[in-house]
């Protein structure tokens, strides 16, 4: 049996209940299926780490120790306890020597978010009498020597993963090693990106990227009102769809995938209502309205690959009457993509208007 890959999404970890939560459901499925469990920090605990590292921001560490203190005192595992406790103790002992902005040790400092919560993520499933076996994010994922947005060498990788003989693993997200042996990390997001090069490289049928909400939506919901879930994208939509922002993903998530089998179902714990995979579901409108920030502009991606780019250009014409000195739109050459520059501080009207009237039906 092949493995399957489920991400844990940093959003749905907020409390020791969500941990158990999350063990709970993880049991259920590990009845009957082989898994690899990815797991991301803990929800806004990354957040806290670059405050405190590009800000010096001492509070921000404090932060961010007792927030995780907080969620291990639950437990009341004495184990638990103490590996926290060193933990911490490296972290301490790394911060201090922080005087000087570098990239490697912001990397270094970053990767706590993760191994703290992959601790945690293993006690809650052993209280549950679920034996996880930890594998080591910094010893395993094998990366290039860009930190703060490393690559994964899948070759590499491929060869520390030979022999899984186990039925269900753990390991952080977000983290590597570089060829020069030090901690990397993947860039924001980047759990979605380890979890991606796993399945590719244990041919795995599916990947579960497990969220706080119901799948990817045709829009960001802050900006726009009327967004409807995209049941359906080929890996070249989504990557478009993560260059531009949407939900967050790493925009080097699906990559190792485009000439995958693998299907990626996204939503939340058990409730999975979009679908990535290289079987097309064209459409003639658009489906994902994403949105790039460059200085004074934004950048309106319009994605899908099907859509009709010339009734899509003219419907956008319509809709300002004519008046439209302030957009410039490309089509993009051969991208799935059309993108829209617009210089105007009413974004929000502007958006909503041109999603309601582009967007299409059965998405
Ligand atoms: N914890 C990292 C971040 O917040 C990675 C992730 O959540 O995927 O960017
Ligand atoms: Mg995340």
């Amino acid at each position: 049996m092949k493995y399957d890959v489920f991400k844990i999404g940093g959003s749905i970890l907020t409390s020791a209940k969500s941990y158990i939560d999350v063990a709970l459901y993880i049991k259920k499925i590990s009845e009957k299926k082989k898994l690899i469990i990815v797991v991301s920090a803990s929800k806004g605990m990354t957040d806290l780490l670059i405050e405190f590292y590009d800000k010096n921001n001492k509070n921000a560490l404090n932060e961010f120790i007792e927030r995780y203190q907080n969620i291990v005192s639950y437990f009341n595992i004495p184990s638990l306890q103490d590996d926290f406790n060193k933990l911490i103790n490296e972290l301490l002992i790394i911060s201090k020597n922080a005087e000087n902005y570098d990239i490697k040790i912001r990397d270094k400092v970053l990767s706590f978010g993760e191994k703290i919560s992959k601790l945690i993520l293993y006690h809650s499933l052993k209280i549950n009498d679920l034996n996880a076996n930890p594998l080591n994010a910094d010893e395993i994922i094998i990366t290039d020597n860009r930190y703060g947005d490393a690559f994964i060498d899948i070759s590499k990788t491929m060869n520390n993963l030979k022999n899984l003989n186990k039925d269900i693993y753990l390991i952080e997200g977000f983290i590597g090693k570089s060829y020069e042996n030090n901690v990397t990390t993947l860039g924001r997001g980047g759990s979605d990106y380890t979890a991606s090069a796993l399945s590719y490289i244990l041919k795995s049928d599916n990947l579960f990227l497990i969220t706080d909400v119901k799948g990817i939506y045709s829009s960001d919901p802050r900006i726009v009102k009327n967004v409807k879930i995209v049941k359906k994208l080929d890996f070249e939509e989504a990557i478009e769809a993560s260059i531009y922002n949407v939900k967050g993903i790493n925009y080097k998530t699906f990559y190792p995938l485009i000439n995958s089998n693998v299907n990626v179902y996204i939503g939340k714990l058990g409730d999975f209502n979009t679908l990535v995979n290289n079987s097309p579901n064209y459409n003639e409108k658009v489906k994902i309205f994403g949105f790039k920030n460059d200085n004074e502009n934004k950048t309106i991606g319009l994605i899908g690959k099907g859509m009709n780019k010339d009734f899509i250009i003219k419907g956008v014409y319509k809709l300002f009457n004519g008046n439209y000195k302030d957009i410039i739109i490309n089509r993009n050459g051969e991208r799935p993509s059309i993108y829209i520059k617009v210089k105007t501080n009413d974004i929000q009207n502007f958006v909503n208007s041109l999603h309601d009237e582009l967007i299409g039906d059965n998405i």
